[in-house]
This record gives structure tokens, sequence and C-alpha cells, in this order.
């Protein structure tokens, strides 16, 4: 018989939106991390937008999960109280050229249920007066959540369910036997091991790496992770009383564009911009030699920033599918049965708009998981 139910590998918000609901019916569920926290990577660098879900493909599980998330995330914001802000969404149109990509954008949102709003100059100009505009969409599902608070949420329901977080515990290797799996976890006190009949890898950034070490084959599975470094520059306090709501330029190819990210504090940041790492030694500064291209971004957005209203600020790592310049790969949510590992859940390549569908992501996990 195994030690535990299920083992949950990463504490990010994904691992963590999936401890808090599996844990009620899998006592003694273990929720591994290599770092002293929860939430110390991805997770806690990133927009903390509650996406509406307008880009994703129809029926990707990246427009499925979104939606669906963001009513979750809502929901439990209102009832436990975690900050967050509905603030709605502009993406406008800064040159001519730009409009007439506002009609496929508001075609793809509607396949997904998601419904936006046609501005013409004037009536993008009555939302946001200081803002470069031709036209715009307007997304009164867009919105702000605190990402710690939302995690802490999920840490702290998976806790009182019975649930046991072990920090600074890397998992270095994966062994599949007849009772389920043996997990080998680094510690402090070097390696030791335990069976769980399932494991969730929910790695975040080493997704792919703990899909190998279950012994997949990453590059047949279609798994290999690709790096995307976003960094982000704050603005001025000035610059924050420029706008109120969140705002978007016309989608850049790999990412959404540099884009107006504000904070349930009320601080203002520009970012992140996509650059592809060229390996697995991550490195979060932000370089100061980009704050003219930031501001360049910026003033495209909003005419009145200056160079000096910039500062270096965070940077987060996207776990993308795709490699530079390939198109459009989707969240791989995936029991592993037909890899020959049966109970092994794979959560790779949560990219963007992961943190909105966390709790989405959980529902699904739960769903196979009962499968
Ligand atoms: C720049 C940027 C902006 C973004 N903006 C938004 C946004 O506005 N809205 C939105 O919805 N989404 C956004 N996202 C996406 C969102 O942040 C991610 O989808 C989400 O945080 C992924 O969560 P996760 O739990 O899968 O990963 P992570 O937060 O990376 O968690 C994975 C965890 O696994 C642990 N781990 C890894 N390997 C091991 C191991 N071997 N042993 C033990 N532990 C291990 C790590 O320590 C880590 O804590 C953005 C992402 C980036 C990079």
């Amino acid at each position: 018989m195994a030690d535990t139910e299920i083992a949950v590998i990463g504490a990010g918000v994904v691992g963590l939106a999936v401890a808090a609901r599996l844990a009620p019916d899998h006592p003694g569920l273990i929720l591994l991390d290599r770092n002293p926290k929860h939430g110390m990577e991805t997770s806690s660098r990133n927009s903390q937008v509650v996406h509406a879900g307008i880009y994703y493909p129809e029926g990707s599980l990246k427009a499925r999960l979104c939606v669906e998330g963001r009513e979750r995330v809502y929901d439990l914001c209102r009832r436990h109280d975690i900050p967050h802000r509905k603030t709605g969404k502009l993406i406008t149109a800064t040159r001519a050229e730009d409009l007439p990509a506002l009609d496929a954008i508001q075609k793809t949102a509607a396949a997904n249920g998601v419904v936006l709003t046609r501005l013409s100059e004037a009536e993008a100009r009555a939302h946001e007066p200081d803002v470069r505009t031709v036209g715009g969409l307007w997304s009164p599902e867009s919105g702000i959540v605190d990402a710690h608070g939302l995690m802490d949420h999920f840490l702290q329901k998976a806790l009182a369910a019975g649930a046991v977080l072990q920090p600074r515990s890397t998992v270095v290797g994966i062994e599949h036997r007849d009772d389920g799996y043996r997990l080998s976890v680094q510690d402090a006190a070097g390696v030791e091991s335990f069976t769980s009949e399932r494991v969730v890898n929910a790695a975040g950034l080493d997704g792919d790496t703990i899909a190998a070490l279950a012994g997949i084959d990453i590059d047949a599975a279609g798994y290999r992770l690709h790096p995307c470094k976003g960094s982000y520059f704050s603005a001025a306090t000035r610059c924050a009383k420029l706008v109120s709501h969140l705002v978007y330029p016309v989608p850049a190819k790999e990412s959404l564009g540099v884009h107006v990210v504000l904070d349930t504090g009320g601080r203002m940041r520009f970012g992140p911009d996509a650059e592809y790492l060229p390996d697995r030694r991550f490195d979060y500064r932000v370089d100061p030699a980009k704050r003219s291209a930031f501001a360049e971004a910026a003033r495209r957005l909003l005419p009145e920033v200056r160079d000096e209203d910039l500062e270096p600020d965070i940077s987060g790592i996207r776990p993308k599918l795709q490699a530079k310049g390939e198109p459009f790969r989707d969240f791989v949510v995936a029991e592993e049965s037909a890899r020959g590992l049966p109970g092994f859940y794979d959560l790779i390549g949560i990219e963007s708009p992961g943190l909105t569908a966390a709790p989405a992501i959980a529902e699904l996990v739960a769903r196979l998981v009962r499968a």
C-alpha cells in the first residue's frame, strides 16, 4: 500500500488550487515545493490580471478554463475577501492599421462566449481620456486580483482539509511501481522517498523535467518547454493617475504586448515584454537598458509617459510549449495512462491565463481523478 493517495508537485497557484480541490476527498495529500515558501516562482511574477478569455482559439483549454476560472476567481474573491477589482479593460487601436484586428479579436472573444463592446474613437476616449486611440474594444469582465491572496486562500483550504505542505523539497526521481509512484525528494537532510498512488505534476517551469523523470519522452510527447521571460517597469505615481482601467494594445505575436498593469494597491507597471531564453539558468533581474524601449512602448499607449517615469521592476518566465515563432499551443492537462503511467497527471505549459484558470484547472483534474 502506498504511503499516501495523492502527491502534488509544485505549490504555485495551479498546484495550490489542485491541492485545495482534492484535499477534502484525499486525506493526507502531500504538496511538495522546492522553495522555502509556496508561490515563489511564476505565480508571483505576473500581471495579476483576471483575464476575460478573449484571445484563445475557440474550444481550446485556454479559452474554456479561462472563462470558467475567471468566474470562479471572482466568486472566491467575493466570498473570502481576497483583494481584487473588476476594473474592465480597454484594448486600444493606436493606429488606423490596427482597426481591422479589433474585428478579429471581437469575433474570437464572441466564440468563447466573451462579449466585447466596440468603441469609436470618441467612446474609447471617454473611457480613458489620456490613452492614444483611434477606436477600441471594451472588456467589462477583465480585472485584477492579489495573486498572493488567492494562493494563500488555496493553501489554507488545503491545510484545513488535512493536506501537508513540504517546502524546500525538490522532487529528483519518480519510479512507477505497482502501488503507484515512488517519489525521491531532496531536502536539507538528503534524499528521502515515499510512495503515492497518484501524482499531479504542477511544476511550472519544470513541468517537462518532472514528466521526463516519470519516464515520458518529452520531445515525442511535445512537452518540452521553451522559457520566455517577461520584464516589467514600474511607473511613477503621476502615471498611475492617467488611467483607471487596464489598457492593452492590439496584441503582438509572442505575447499580449506591453500593456498597462494595475495592482490592487493602486500601483502601475508597464510590461511584460517577451524574450525567449537560451537555457534554464534563469536570471529574474530586469535589464535597466530596456528602459527606453519600454518608455517607447508605453508612450504608444500613453503619450505623456517620460523615460524617467520608469524603473526596472519584476520579471516572470512563461513556461511556453511553443518555441519562438511557432503557432499556438494549448495547455496540457492529461492523465497519462496512454503513456503507461496511470494516475499520473501532467499540467504542462500553463502560461497565461494560468492564474485566472487555476481553479478551473483544479476542477478538471478532480474530474480526471474521479474518472
Ligand atoms: C510575465 C507573465 C505574466 C503573466 N500574467 C498573467 C496574468 O495577468 N493573468 C493570468 O491569468 N496569468 C498570467 N500569467 C501566467 C501565470 O502566472 C501562470 O500560468 C501561473 O502562475 C502558473 O502557475 P503554476 O502553479 O503552474 O506555476 P509556478 O507558479 O511556477 O509553480 C510551480 C511550482 O513548482 C515548483 N517546482 C518545480 N520543480 C519542482 C521540483 N522538481 N520539485 C518540487 N517543486 C518543484 C516550483 O518551485 C514552483 O513553486 C503570466 C505569466 C508570466 C510569466
